[in-house]
Formats: C-alpha cells, sequence, structure tokens
C-alpha cells in the first residue's frame, strides 16, 4: 500500500517569534511545488500563532509539541487541545522521549494525551522507542511493545487512522548516532505486526510510521528507501531551511 511521506519538523525549545516567522518563510518557498510528500513544523508554542498566520495559503502544516488532556480550568502552565486548534494547529506531537525523561510522561498519561487530542479533532504524532541501555539489554521490542499497547489503550480502528507513529531510538536523538536504515526498518516491521494484532491488516498498512532520531539530508534517502519507514520527524537539522528543504525533497537527492 502506497503511504504518503510525511515528514515533520520537531523545533524543541527553539525559535523566538521573530526567528520562527524567518524560518517558515524560508521554508515555504523552498518547498513550493514539492509534491508527493506532506509536511509539519513544531514550534515552541509561543511562536504557534505567528507561524500558522505565516502559513496561510501553504500546504505546511502546523503542529504543537505537547498538550495537556483537560479543555481548560486550573492547570497552570498548560495548553489545551482546543487552545492549540484555535491556532491552526492540525497535530500534536506526543510522548516524545524528552517528555518521558525529562517531565514525568508515562505510557498512562501519552495515553490521556492521544484520546484528548484525537477527540478534539487533532492529528497525533504518537512518539516511542527504546534507551541505549534497554537496546543492549535486549529490551528493544518488548519495550517498543509496552510503549504502542500503552499510548494506544482504548482506541477503536477510526481514531488510530488519525495517527502517525514516531519510532525514535532515545540513543539516536541529538546524538549523531542514526539507526541504520535496516535497524529502524527491523522495529518499524515489528511496529506494523503490533498494529495488525491490535487492529487489522487494514489498518495497519495506512498507519504511516516515522524514523526519528539525527536524521540528516545525508541519511534520509537510505531510511526512506526501507518498505516500513514512511517518513522523518526531525530535530536538529530542521532548524535550517536548508537542510530541513533537503530532507523534505528527499527524492531529488
Ligand atoms: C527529535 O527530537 O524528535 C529528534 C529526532 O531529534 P534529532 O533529529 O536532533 O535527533
Amino acid at each position: 500500500m502506497e503511504r504518503l511521506p510525511f515528514i515533520a519538523g520537531n523545533w524543541k525549545m527553539n525559535k523566538t517569534v521573530g526567528e520562527a516567522v524567518d524560518l517558515v518563510r524560508e521554508l515555504k518557498a523552498s518547498l513550493a511545488g514539492v509534491q508527493g510528500v506532506e509536511v509539519a513544523v513544531a514550534p515552541p508554542f509561543t511562536a504557534l500563532y505567528a507561524v500558522w498566520k505565516e502559513l496561510e495559503g501553504s500546504s505546511i502544516h502546523l503542529a504543537a509539541q505537547n498538550l495537556y488532556w483537560e479543555e481548560k480550568g486550573a492547570f497552570t502552565g498548560e495548553v489545551s487541545p482546543i487552545m492549540l486548534k484555535e491556532v491552526g494547529c492540525h497535530y500534536v506531537i506526543i510522548g516524545h522521549s524528552e517528555r518521558r525523561q525529562f517531565f514525568g510522561e508515562t505510557d498512562e498519561t501519552v495515553n490521556r494525551r492521544i484520546k484528548a487530542t484525537l477527540t478534539q479533532g487533532l492529528k497525533v504524532i504518537f512518539c516511542i522507542g527504546e534507551t541505549l541501555n534497554e537496546r543492549e539489554g535486549g529490551k528493544t521490542f518488548s519495550v517498543i511493545e509496552r510503549q504502542v499497547e500503552g499510548g494506544l489503550k482504548g482506541f477503536g480502528d477510526k481514531k488510530i487512522e488519525n495517527m502517525v507513529i514516531a519510532y525514535e531510538p532515545v540513543w539516536a536523538i541529538g546524538t549523531g548516532k542514526t539507526a541504520t536504515p535496516e535497524q529502524a526498518e527491523e522495529v518499524h516491521r515489528f511496529i506494523r505486526g503490533k498494529l495488525e494484532k491490535l487492529y487489522s491488516r487494514e489498518v495497519s498498512d495506512k498507519i504511516r510510521i516515522q524514523y526519528g532520531g539525527s536524521v540528516t539530508p545525508e541519511n534520509v534517502k537510505g531510511l526512506m528507501s526501507q518498505r516500513n519507514i514512511d517518513g522523518a520527524l526531525v530535530g536538529g537539522a530542521s532548524l535550517k531551511g536548508e537542510s530541513f528543504s533537503k530532507i523534505v525533497r528527499f527524492k531529488e537527492l
């Protein structure tokens, strides 16, 4: 089954409003006319509105990096799905390893966040991945299985279709160590098999699975040539227009 490649840039805690607008302006120009690939950028909360305005008329989608599951109320410091919808978000990244590692995110809280996001009609980029210790301890597949089952608990076929999964081995994030295309493909194949068991062949065939972890213009093509790798979630290399555009245009490299 043909799945539309999906390249998303996770800007993390980078870019002031002015810098964010400059970067999307550059991306709009450098990506004009690109076809056959979906693109999204995930600026910090403070730049979402301005980036949304700058993206008007462009096919680049806007993503947020996190949210809280309640609609509103006494949750100081949090942002709700409705608020993100209001500023033009299409996707929300959920369960990024930095959230799990530094902000106490668990499979259960990831599950609550995914539920709230999908309920509001937003799409999810659901991040999973093993640490170096877990990989070296032979636990990669059991960790991935636990994260998939935990994060997707209670979802039917219809909802899951609004989801993209990002496999991001924690040891490859921001380290310059990329998983080889074969290492990544092995896990992507496992995730797709798990989705088939949880849902159906039809559903698992439709869901896009991105790879994330030190993706660059140099390694993207090899990764994208794998059967079960349908895109990339890009951190560091998404902060510069030139490298992110090259990654989006991976077919031309
Ligand atoms: C990420 O944080 O999602 C990521 C993949 O980062 P990097 O590309 O910098 O490794």
